[in-house]
């Protein structure tokens, strides 16, 4: 390697990426890591950030400053827009990049089922973009409900349909449900809170399928408690702007429906032609090389490797571990070494459902409420980059805890907000 320091590009800066990154430093490599955003999210807590319960600078990270200390590293900021194998060159929005190892990253995509309406329509939930999109939408519809003289159209302002019993849906409907009877009850006085309802949708007759039955029982005995609305064996069939169809014919009048129900491959993978599977993840082998494309490695929710006869899931710590070892693979073939087998280390599972609630599976042991909230809290504090971003984390959910009130309520842009007030302004009646 005297002359020549291998040059390993990294499509992606999430949880993949970032560790198959920093699994370079003080070696002789080149790495080079792309990313369309200049900063990676700690998407766990992306609904906090949709639930006006942190700030979205709070669960974010510059990927400059990450790369800073290592020295061998680059960043650039651009899209992947197509791969040159044979030549071995990445086409991005900005420029080319030659590479002798290739590391896919991209993540994953919210997938809708072929859901009517539900692309154009549905809120989603996988990107910074999104959580600051929705949070403004909710604070602007609340402010619309509030000089709504017509009770039918506030009550449809304020009803939140959330599609998907999984993880995120349900953090997402007990923060929200806390939101709502919370700061903006009092926030808007004049409103009637009853009018407000957060409706969480699930096809399966369970909340919480991917963890053990009485996780998901709590879950729905919590929720429900908390005033959200929950209906099992639920199956959406079409999403309108001011509407939610169910297959039964019945229908919810909304104007926010959240889809959290399903992921995919990162969209943009699907024009790499690679091998895919039917959820647009690229099939790799157990040593994570894309099938017949030696040096080309796919990690994480965009990579799809069985294990005891299942897909592995798609969360942070197969992509991180994932990271780490496919790092390593291209350090052993660049040493003429064999190649390491991946094996997934499963730590368990959590959600949290609000205040002192929440539920984990670790260790096959299966635990609920006030430690499992306090275990959610830690693991969550630790895991997040950067001392500022904890801090700052820290004293919101303090501050929240402490006063039952959110920090920041903000709508930005203003604009989005702004449209015109329907007169007699104010209404006559003192409670709208
Ligand atoms: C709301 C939400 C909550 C979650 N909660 C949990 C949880 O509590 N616990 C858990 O373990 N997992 C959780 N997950 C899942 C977890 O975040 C993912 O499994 C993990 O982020 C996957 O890591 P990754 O590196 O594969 O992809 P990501 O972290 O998604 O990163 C992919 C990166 O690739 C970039 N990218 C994509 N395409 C291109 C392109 N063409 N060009 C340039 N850049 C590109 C994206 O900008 C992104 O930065 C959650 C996910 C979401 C959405």
């Amino acid at each position: 390697m005297a002359n020549h320091r291998p040059r390993v590009a990294i499509v992606g800066a999430g949880f993949g990426g970032l560790w198959a990154a920093r699994a370079f430093a003080h070696t002789d490599f080149q790495v080079i890591l792309i990313d369309r955003n200049n900063y990676h999210t700690f998407l766990p807590l992306l609904y906090q950030v949709a639930a006006a319960e942190v700030e979205p600078e709070e669960i974010v990270y510059p990927v400059r400053s990450i790369l800073r200390p290592m020295g061998n590293a680059d960043f650039l900021l651009a899209e992947v827009k197509g791969i040159d194998f044979p030549a071995r060159t990445l086409r991005t929005t900005v420029t080319e990049v030659r590479y002798d190892y290739l590391i896919l990253a991209a993540g994953s995509a919210t997938h809708f089922f072929g859901v009517s309406g539900a692309a154009e329509y549905a809120f989603t939930l996988k990107t910074l973009d999104d959580a600051v999109r929705l949070r403004n939408h909710i604070l602007c519809n609340f402010e619309r409900a509030a000089r709504e003289p017509d009770a039918e159209r506030r009550r449809r302002r304020m009803t939140f349909a959330i599609v998907g019993g999984g993880p995120t849906g349900v953090e997402y409907a007990g923060a929200l449900a806390e939101l709502l009877r919370g700061p903006l009850k009092r926030d808007f006085p004049k409103l009637n809170i009853q009018d407000a309802r957060v409706v969480l949708l699930e096809s399966a007759n369970r909340l919480l399928p991917s963890l053990p039955q009485q996780l998901g029982q709590y879950a729905l005995c919590r929720l429900k408690k908390m005033g959200v609305e929950v209906r099992l064996q639920c199956v959406v069939d079409r999403v309108e702007t001011d509407k939610v169809h169910f297959r039964d014919g019945a229908s919810l009048p909304t104007e926010t429906t959240v889809w959290t129900a399903g992921v995919r491959g990162e969209p943009s993978a699907s024009t790499w032609g690679l091998p895919m599977d039917r959820s647009g993840r690229l099939v790799v082998d157990s040593t994570l090389e894309v099938q017949g494309l030696p040096g080309v490695y796919a990690i994480g929710d965009v990579a799809r490797l069985e294990e005891n006869g299942k897909p592995l899931p798609m969360v942070a710590p197969v992509a991180l571990q994932q990271g780490v070892l496919a790092a390593k693979n291209i350090q052993r073939r660049e040493a003429g070494k064999v190649a390491l087998n991946f094996h997934y280390r499963d730590r368990g599972m959590m959600a949290t459902i609000g205040r002192n609630a929440a539920v984990a599976h670790v260790g096959g042991g299966a635990f609920t409420g006030f430690p499992a909230w306090l275990a959610w809290l830690g693991v969550h504090i630790v895991n997040l980059i950067g001392f500022r971003d904890r801090l700052f984390v820290l004293i919101n959910w303090a501050w929240d805890y402490f006063l039952f009130e959110r920090m920041l309520r903000l709508i930005l842009p203003a604009a989005s907000c702004r449209e015109p007030v329907p007169s007699p302004w104010p209404p006559t009646s003192d409670r709208v």
